[in-house]
């Protein structure tokens, strides 16, 4: 016996399996990150082709067996296919689903991810909107969602609020600290070993371990700020400068990466993309 479910998704990945099928994996608000069987999905006349696909949102009808799900049938509300056409917009737009797909969780209610995913996805389509810039926010709102928000309010040590005053992000503490607070700990348990090896970075030890602070600008740090409270509606409004984006570049891609533990498969396709282009 099976029971059928509706539930509102989005495919975040397709495999093949056998001559004719896919497995598919969706991100759902009711189920959370689940993965269904669609059977028959690669024969051309089968009504499960074009729904599942990666970038497809939708509803999706699913049998639910004891172990797995199987999908039945789909209306597709928004596929991202005009995607496919945007270099290299596209493999930003694998990364994110799997991105979505690393941190997704069976079980859990996902809308804001799958939220966030949408708008990511739609930013990706607006041709004035620098796709790295997109890349920035979506992974320090991500990190938000996931309880994983770097520290960038005030500094951890003394509790100034965020000022005009010098500042510096360690991905060693997790974010920021005013650079009283750095200079301090440097010296005191510097070992006199800090060096400024190139502006704007400074480097040394202390809390038993090497610590390296990078220079951030508080316009970057308000950029972040808004990054992390604005509404999802208002989270690609706004653009940046390139010394501005290498800022956030140089910050949020290495925490991000601190926080994850394997090494997501569409990132070096997506690296060499940049590179060559
Ligand atoms: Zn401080």
């Amino acid at each position: 016996m099976s029971e059928t479910i509706t539930v509102q998704g989005a495919v975040l990945s397709a495999m093949p399996v056998g001559e004719y099928d896919r497995r598919i994996v969706i991100l759902t608000r009711e189920r959370g990150k689940i993965s269904a069987f669609a059977k028959g999905a690669r024969r051309q006349n089968s009504p499960l082709l074009a729904v599942s696909n990666p970038f497809v949102f939708g509803s999706f009808t699913l049998y639910e067996g004891r172990t797995s799900y199987s999908l039945r049938e789909a209306s597709v509300t928004r596929y991202f296919a005009d995607l496919a056409s945007l270099y290299p917009g596209v493999y930003y737009g694998y990364y994110f689903l799997e991105l979505a797909d690393y941190f997704g969780k069976e079980g859990l209610d996902e809308k804001e991810m799958l939220n966030l995913l949408y708008v990511t996805l739609l930013a990706l389509m607006n041709p004035s909107l620098p796709d790295r810039l997109i890349r920035c926010a979506f992974e320090l709102r991500i990190m938000k969602e996931q309880g994983l928000m770097p520290w960038i309010f005030s500094c951890p040590v003394c509790g100034k609020k965020t000022d005009h005053s010098k500042w510096y992000f360690t991905q060693d503490d997790h974010g920021l600290i005013c650079e009283d607070c750095l200079g301090r700990r440097l010296g005191f348990e510097g070992n006199a070993s800090e060096t400024i090896s190139s502006p704007g970075k400074r480097e040394g030890f202390y809390g038993g371990r090497q610590v390296k602070a990078l220079r951030i600008s508080y316009a970057a740090i308000r950029m972040m700020q808004y990054i992390v409270s604005c509404t999802l509606k208002k989270l690609y409004t706004f653009t940046a400068e390139e010394r501005l984006l290498r800022e956030l570049e140089a910050v949020i891609l290495p925490y991000t990466a601190a926080n994850i533990d394997r090494r997501l498969k569409s990132l070096p396709i997506l690296e060499t993309m940049i590179d060559s282009g």
